[in-house]
């Protein structure tokens, strides 16, 4: 009798630990990724740009998987080149369907890094130019990111300062 008291014990203890575990997996995914309540990964064609952010964000010691994103392209205002919308579920990211087939392959990389920014890792905008002067802007974050005319040259610089975790003020 004893010793079943004590294995049951044992057990309780035992799956304790996991759902303790799995606790802490969870509330770290959800540090990752802005913890977006639903976990609906739905990109369609834009899936390598988020590829490209996750292998960013590796580099830069930041690593993220995104759980929670929908990409979609739809109408927006002329001057609106994507829009990030953070509500119930997951964040969307709305591409502007009439500028989008326009836009060179390092301005579609520098807006939806801009949108990742604000949708994935939570940032608002940063207008400061760069301090250090190599680059035209100090963020991608920069309300108006296309003013990165220089980002085929410096994208990793861009990216290094977009991951860090204190730039976003
Ligand atoms: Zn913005």
């Amino acid at each position: 009798m004893r010793l079943t008291a004590v294995l049951k014990r044992c057990i309780r203890k035992v799956c304790l630990n996991q759902l303790f575990l799995q606790l802490i997996f969870i509330l770290s995914a959800c540090s990752q990724t802005g913890c977006g309540m639903s976990g609906q990964r739905d990109l369609g064609a834009f899936e390598k740009y988020v590829t490209q952010f996750e292998e960013a964000s590796v580099k830069n010691h930041r690593p993220i998987q995104v759980i929670a994103l929908i990409i979609r392209m739809g109408s927006l205002p002329k001057q609106t080149l994507a829009l990030c919308t953070i509500g119930a579920g997951a964040p969307l990211i709305t591409v502007n369907q009439e500028r989008w087939s326009s836009l060179s392959e390092s301005q579609k990389s520098i807006v939806l890094n801009h949108e990742f920014g604000h949708c994935v890792l939570n940032k608002k905008h940063n207008d400061a130019s760069d301090p250090s002067g190599v680059r035209k802007i100090k963020s991608i974050m920069n309300a108006h990111p296309l003013l990165a005319t220089d980002y085929s040259v410096h994208a990793e610089s861009y990216l290094a300062e977009l991951f860090s975790q204190n730039s976003d003020i």
